[in-house]
């Protein structure tokens, strides 16, 4: 019964206590003010391009508005000179680290703005529900279109947390 949210998917759904910036998760292994940054002294000392592999949802705009206001005071960087170093995923949403080779600076880069009102975590969902599909047939999807998914957990809370929403809505208008 709770598969049922077509009739009000087009209202805007807004999800603030869902939503946790990005930006706030632990990132581990960084290294500042440090003009030499070797890959190796990051994360697993892996490869930060091995874990990149395969397609991403972004926001091209969002991209490339990012790319365009890298700006490092007193030098003259650009996106060229970011070494990327790897890639946090929250879901379907990703943040990209990057240091500068010049001068140091650390640089995310989302794939997404974060003030969404519906995320591609939330959209991704709603589209499966509306579809009549769940998890296992997300599985499919993303493994076909090579692509991280987001683990079935996530998954059940954005559903939990969709549902609650149009729950609330429709008490509302009762
Ligand atoms: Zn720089």
């Amino acid at each position: 019964m709770n598969e049922h949210l077509n009739d009000s998917s087009s209202s805007v759904l807004i999800f603030p206590e869902f939503e946790t910036p990005i930006n706030d998760r632990a990132v581990s292994g960084e290294v500042s003010n440090n003009l030499t940054l070797p890959s190796s002294s990051y994360g697993d000392g892996s490869d930060p391009w091995k874990n990149l592999e395969g397609r991403r949802i972004v926001n091209m705009r969002h991209i490339f508005n990012s790319i365009q206001l890298i700006n490092h005071k007193g030098f003259e960087c650009s996106f060229r000179d970011l070494e990327f170093l790897k890639e946090g995923r929250k879901g379907f949403i990703s943040t990209f680290y990057f240091a500068c080779k010049i001068c140091g600076t650390k640089v995310t880069i989302d794939s997404e703005k974060d003030d969404n009102d519906i995320n591609i975590n939330m959209a991704i969902v709603s589209s499966i529900v509306n579809i009549g599909q769940g998890y296992s047939q997300l599985e499919e999807l993303t493994a076909t279109l090579n692509m991280p998914n987001m683990s079935n957990r996530m998954y059940q809370e954005t559903h939990t947390n969709i549902f609650n929403h149009f729950n609330d809505i429709a008490w509302k208008e009762m």
